[in-house]
């Protein structure tokens, strides 16, 4: 069974059919299919990837698309939407993208409510920084986060530019911690650029969001992984493939020590992560966790062919 524990629809260029074509051109079974919800967002990039379009492309491909819903937990009924999601078909909490601090009541909320039902949560983490964006909210709504931080780079929109201050995702790992401890038998799956920065032990002295160059010892994460078994992490998007790929020596070291709990994943991001694992030399057994047992022990995938 291969999966892509990571992947969005209507996202960086892909329509349903798109996943679809993506799925079977390259063998892979199903994938993740997340969202990205806050009902308030900030002036930072931001693109609204309903749960309604994902549950939608899930009726369509019940044998290809596993379904998650990571509603806002800023909202007072988040727990409760997720319930109710839950029963129509939604197997997982993610993307979990909040400006809130995982020791928030809200947010604990919302992590009881997937604790109880049995899902694992997905979650990006990203440090807060000083970012340009456009001033017009029409223009910021149709610029992915890929696209914002190419306009900024041109002159084009400088003029309409205001510079303001990202507040960051989940951006602390000691209350991370505490919610590992706080709620054991819930699995929580790492991503994003500042989870992964700490691959590497010179993370807090690097101000790159995508440090490159050899890992310089074992970063805050490998600690996590071995404290607490409910920790995971998909190694999707630029975030995952370049720690990985900034040092292919000492990812063939994390990806074999941590084998059981690392999921393969793309975010849309084609960045060539399946020829670079191939090129790694693990062992078999580690390939067939990271390219699907991993992701099948934490959800319930259908055999292909199945009614929804
Ligand atoms: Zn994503």
């Amino acid at each position: 069974m291969l999966v892509d524990s990571h992947m969005h629809v209507n996202f960086n260029g892909f329509a349903l059919n798109d996943i679809i074509k993506y799925l079977d051109t390259n063998r892979i079974d199903c994938c993740w299919l997340l969202t990205w919800e806050e009902v308030q967002p900030g002036k930072w990039p931001y693109q609204h990837l309903p749960v309604e379009e994902v549950f939608d492309a899930y009726s369509k491909h019940p044998d290809r698309i596993v379904p998650m819903y990571a509603p806002d937990p800023t909202m007072d009924d988040a727990a409760a939407k997720l319930e109710s999601w839950h029963q129509r078909g939604i197997r997982g909490c993610g993307e979990l993208k909040t400006t809130l601090n995982w020791d928030s009541p809200r947010l604990r909320g919302l992590l009881a409510a997937a604790a109880k039902l049995g899902v694992p949560v997905v979650f990006h983490m990203e440090e807060a920084r000083s970012i340009l964006t456009p001033q017009s909210t029409a223009i910021r709504d149709r610029l992915v986060c890929a696209a914002a931080r190419l306009a900024t780079r041109t002159h084009l929109f400088k003029s309409r530019l205001e510079r303001l201050t990202f507040p960051g995702y989940l951006l602390d790992f000691a209350s991370l911690e505490r919610a590992l401890n706080d709620f054991p038998e819930l699995n929580f799956i790492g991503h994003g650029l500042m989870f992964w920065k700490y691959i590497s032990a010179d993370a807090p002295q690097r101000r790159e969001s995508l440090p490159t160059g050899p890992v310089t010892g074992e970063g805050l994460i490998w600690r996590l992984f071995r404290e607490h078994p409910n920790l995971y992490a998909d190694i999707s998007g630029d975030s995952g493939f370049n720690a990985l790929a900034r040092d292919p020596a000492n990812a063939k070291v994390f990806l074999s020590t941590f084998a059981d709990r690392i999921l393969y994943g793309t975010d849309n991001v084609m960045a060539g992560q399946r020829q670079f694992l191939d090129s790694l030399g693990l062992a078999p057994r580690t390939y067939s966790r990271l390219y699907g047992e991993n992701a099948c022990s934490l959800v319930r995938v259908p055999p292909r062919g199945a009614p929804p």
